[in-house]
């Protein structure tokens, strides 16, 4: 790879003809239209959160260094920015007023409002770019390894970039604009933004069953992505129509896993809903987040509720009122031991021998208190378990 330094291209160069969508929330053109500043492969523009863009130009007040910029040449006098990209925005939408910055006096100034000299300041800083040229490959898997200004790029931001092409295009069109008006659905079950890739991370994992890096690549050229969109869509069917309530513990789930597990078994989402509601409201429930495929499943895997225990009082309470019976009867203190015929059946056990066991099983309503506890032995308490 090939590069050039270039010290003498000022911030006014790169604004010249500078384009930002704030529909799209990205910058498109600078540089009289010679430089592309988000090219596809490129991450979204993130530094509008009031802290980044305003530390930005406060830097070229100050005359701080915005550190290296790279250039990618394309083409003759053609150029995509392969690093600088969130502070090229920042500036490019200060200088254009789509944002303001607090001055000395903390009253909030657009560029248009301050002083001359001021803007000036800003307009003229020379930048320090470097031109690389190379292949494809080559810029790209560079690309891979260069941070932006301390955030890392994520996976998927990665990947964007290592597959770029027309189905990462279509794909980012689809799940990574922030102006698509199924966000706040796809919010209730998938954490995360559309800028910094959620929704399309998961996408991708769904449909691909969590091999996302080869089906990136093996759909790297296709102009659509009508398989990718089908799944999603299927799966955030599937979940809003079997649980029609949403819930802020369903955020972030395996959706993709249950949806291939579960969705060929019939629900009734009313009933559905009704179980959801009493198992968040039953306070011996202690993860609220296994509720959804302990009912896909049926009811059955309590594992996934996290019952509450009984504390360490209520079994030292047990242990000591049903040795104390089993001492005067001469039997065993596990009462399954005590009906049996083996030699346990007077065995008297050490209290860490034993567990403490529901004697109504919680499943059945039985209280996870001192009047539905007992102790049996290790053995004993397995195996009833186990049923
Ligand atoms: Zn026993």
């Amino acid at each position: 790879m090939k590069t050039t330094l270039k010290t003498d291209i000022t911030v006014k160069d790169i604004c010249e003809g500078f384009v930002y969508n704030e529909l799209e929330g990205k910058g498109l053109f600078g540089l009289s239209g010679k430089l592309t500043i988000q090219p596809e492969y490129q991450r979204n523009y993130i530094y509008s959160d009031g802290k980044r863009d305003v530390a930005v130009i406060d830097s070229l007040l100050k005359g701080y260094p915005l550190g290296l910029i790279y250039f990618v040449k394309v083409n003759e006098d053609e150029f995509e920015i392969l690093d600088g990209q969130q502070r090229i925005t920042s500036f490019g939408r200060y200088v254009t007023n789509k944002f303001a910055i607090k001055d000395e006096n903390g009253l909030e100034q657009y560029f248009s409002g301050i002083a001359v000299d001021k803007r000036n300041t800003i307009l003229e800083t020379k930048l320090t770019i470097y031109e690389c040229e190379g292949e494809e490959s080559e810029i790209k898997s560079w690309f891979k390894t260069i941070n932006i200004v301390g955030i890392p790029l994520n996976d998927q931001e990665v990947n964007n970039a290592i597959f770029s092409g027309p189905f990462v295009t279509c794909a980012k069109e689809e799940f990574s604009n922030s102006q698509n008006s199924n966000i706040q659905k796809w919010s209730a079950y998938i954490s995360g933004s559309a800028n910094r890739q959620a929704f399309l991370k998961c996408a991708l994992d769904w449909v691909s069953k969590g091999n996302v890096v080869d089906y990136m690549s093996s759909h790297r050229y296709d102009d659509n992505i009508s398989e990718l969109k089908t799944y999603f869509n299927s799966v955030i069917d599937w979940v809003s129509t079997v649980f029609i309530d949403v819930e802020s513990e369903m955020c972030g789930l395996e959706w993709g896993r249950l949806y291939e597990t579960y969705h060929k078994k019939a629900y009734d989402p009313k009933k559905v809903s009704k179980k959801v509601q009493d198992l968040l409201g039953d306070p011996y429930v202690k993860n609220h987040r296994g509720i959804f495929e302990y009912i896909l499943g049926g009811s059955i895997d309590t594992k996934l509720l996290e019952i509450r225990v009984f504390d360490e009082a209520t079994k030292k309470s047990i242990y000591k009122t049903q040795t104390e019976k089993a001492e005067k009867k001469k039997e065993s203190n596990c009462p399954l031991c005590a009906i049996g015929h083996d030699s346990n059946a007077n065995k008297i056990w050490k209290q860490s021998e034993m567990d403490a066991d529901h004697v109504t099983a919680w499943s059945k309503g039985g209280a996870t208190n001192i009047k539905n506890c007992q102790m049996l032995c290790k053995t004993h308490n397995r195996a009833k378990g186990n049923k």
